[in-house]
C-alpha cells in the first residue's frame, strides 16, 4: 500500500492528570495500547473521553503524568509534532474545500509533492469507498460521506496513531451500524492503531479489540469485551454496560 502508518510497539499514558480549576476531569489515568490495537474508551458523558483523546492529540496539555510513544515522550510535543490522526463527531471539514482537497490539506501543509499527495489521496479514496466523489464540497455530501472524507484525512497523513472521538453520533441509526463495521474495515486493512472515543456500550463492544471503562476521570477497568462481560470489576461497570442480574 502507498500508505504506511508510522510504526510503533506501544502508547503509554503514566499517571495523566487533567484539572479544569478544581475540576478533576482526568486523575492518574495509566493505559498502555500496543500496535494494531483498536480500543475504545467507553463511559457515561462527563466521564472524561474527550479530554483524555485530546490529550493524547496534544489539543489539551496534561496537568500531571507523561504520555510515551514507545520511548519518546510526546506530551511535551505540539499537536502537529505527534502528527495523530483525529476524526471528530461533527466532521470538521474546510466547507470551501472539496473532497480531494480536505484530504490532501495536511500533506499540503507538510509540504509534500503534488505527485504524492495525489497517489496517497487516492488511495485513501480508496480506500473509504469514496471514488468518484473526489470533486464535491463537503455540503453536497451524506453525513456518512462526510464522516468517510474525515477519516481518509486523518489517514493519509500516515499517522501513528488514529484517534476517533464519538465519530458516529451525528449519524441515524442505520448509517451508524454501517459505518462502524467500515471503521473496523479501514482500521484493519491499513494495520492502523486507534482509540475510539464512545458513550455506546454496543458500539464499543463490537468494536474494540479491548475496551477502558472511564468514570468521573478515573479508569475503572480495562479489557477485552468478553472479559468486561464476564468479570465486571466494579457494579458501576456492570450497571453501565447493562449485565445487571
Ligand atoms: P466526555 O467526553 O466523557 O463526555 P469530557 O472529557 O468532555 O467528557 O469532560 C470531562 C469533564 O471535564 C466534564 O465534567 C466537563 O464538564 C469538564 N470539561 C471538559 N472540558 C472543559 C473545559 N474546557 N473547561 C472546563 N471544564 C471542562
Ligand atoms: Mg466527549
Amino acid at each position: 500500500m502507498t500508505i504506511a502508518l508510522s510504526q510503533f510497539d506501544e502508547v503509554r499514558l503514566d499517571r495523566v492528570s487533567r484539572d479544569f480549576g478544581a475540576l478533576n476531569a482526568l486523575r492518574d489515568v495509566s493505559l498502555t495500547i500496543r500496535r494494531g490495537e483498536f480500543i475504545a474508551l467507553l463511559g457515561p458523558s462527563g466521564c472524561g473521553k474527550s479530554t483524555t483523546l485530546n490529550c493524547i492529540a496534544g489539543l489539551l496539555p496534561v496537568t500531571g503524568g507523561a504520555i510515551w510513544l514507545d520511548k519518546n515522550r510526546v506530551d511535551t510535543l505540539r499537536p502537529e509534532e505527534r502528527g495523530f490522526g483525529m476524526v471528530f463527531q461533527n466532521y470538521a471539514l474546510f466547507p470551501h474545500l472539496n473532497v480531494r482537497q480536505n484530504i490532501g490539506f495536511g500533506l499540503k501543509m507538510r509540504g509534500r509533492s503534488k505527485s504524492e499527495i495525489d497517489r496517497k489521496v487516492d488511495e485513501a479514496l480508496n480506500l473509504v469507498r469514496l471514488q468518484g466523489q473526489e470533486n464535491k464540497l463537503p455540503g453536497q455530501l451524506s453525513g456518512g460521506q462526510q464522516q468517510r472524507v474525515a477519516i481518509a484525512r486523518a489517514i493519509v497523513i500516515e499517522p501513528p496513531l488514529v484517534l476517533m472521538d464519538e465519530p458516529l453520533s451525528n449519524l441515524d441509526a442505520k448509517l451508524r451500524l454501517e459505518m462502524r463495521a467500515e471503521i473496523r474495515r479501514i482500521h484493519n486493512e491499513l494495520g492502523a492503531t486507534t482509540i475510539y472515543v464512545t458513550h455506546d456500550q454496543d458500539e464499543a463492544l463490537s468494536l474494540a479489540d479491548r475496551i477502558v471503562v472511564l468514570r468521573d476521570g478515573v479508569v475503572r477497568q480495562v479489557g477485552a469485551p468478553k472479559e468486561l462481560y464476564e468479570a465486571p470489576a466494579h457494579f458501576d461497570v456492570a450497571d453501565f454496560m447493562g449485565f445487571r442480574n
